[in-house]
């Protein structure tokens, strides 16, 4: 098996109240685990994929073969977006990002209230599953990027830097279709510092 599920960085209940411990077992070890076992059918049955990164396979997803394109495209990008969201979030995140990496938020979005006002919209419109990124281009420049289903922003020259998973899994068992709510408990939940390393190249995953 060339890809691995990977533990969560802490126990299932450690986001309560903000996420519950049953809805990220199930998406863990069900939703994640699913990802990464397709991911692998698809990587085993096509030969010319053997031994690639992950990372290299998505980032240019459109020279994939055919017949695994699309499984790579929802199962690499399933196994490679939850592999960071996790890392994403702390039981003793939540608050806002200091030092350099504020300083570029305030350069990109005018000051972290903006940002945050810009990426909660952002994830209360997304229509159907997908996520809502923070990313940043080649010449450093941070954006606010919605991808559909499992894409990442990587397949478009960006390197994703925080994310939110809207997928009713993450959230349906608590917040029902208050997406808002579960939006805000997020932001109760985000590891800044992890996010500033991501800022400044440390693996996705
Ligand atoms: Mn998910």
């Amino acid at each position: 098996m060339p890809f691995v599920l990977p533990n969560l960085p802490y126990a299932y209940s450690a986001l309560e109240p903000h996420i519950d411990a049953k809805t990220m077992e199930i998406h863990h070890d069900k939703h994640h685990g699913t990802y990464v076992a397709k991911l692998n059918a698809a990587v085993e049955s096509e030969p010319s994929l053997a031994g690639k990164s992950l990372e290299a396979l998505l980032r240019d997803a459109s020279a994939l073969p055919e017949k695994v394109r699309q499984a790579v495209i929802n199962h690499g990008g399933g196994h490679l977006n939850h592999s960071l969201f996790w890392t994403l979030l702390s039981p003793a995140g939540g608050g806002a990002p200091s030092g350099a990496f504020a300083t570029a938020i305030k350069a990109g979005f005018g000051g972290f209230d903006s940002f945050k006002e810009s990426f909660s919209q952002a994830a209360a419109a997304l229509f159907g599953s997908g996520w809502v990124w923070l990313a940043k281009d080649g010449e450093g420049r941070l954006s606010i990027v919605p991808t559909p289903n499992q894409e990442t922003p990587l397949s478009r020259g960006l390197r994703p830097l925080l994310g939110i998973d809207l997928w009713e899994h993450a959230y349906y068992l608590k917040y029902q279709n208050r997406r808002p709510e579960y939006v805000d408990a997020f932001w109760k939940l985000v590891d800044w510092k992890r996010v500033a390393e991501l800022a400044e190249g440390a693996p996705l995953a």
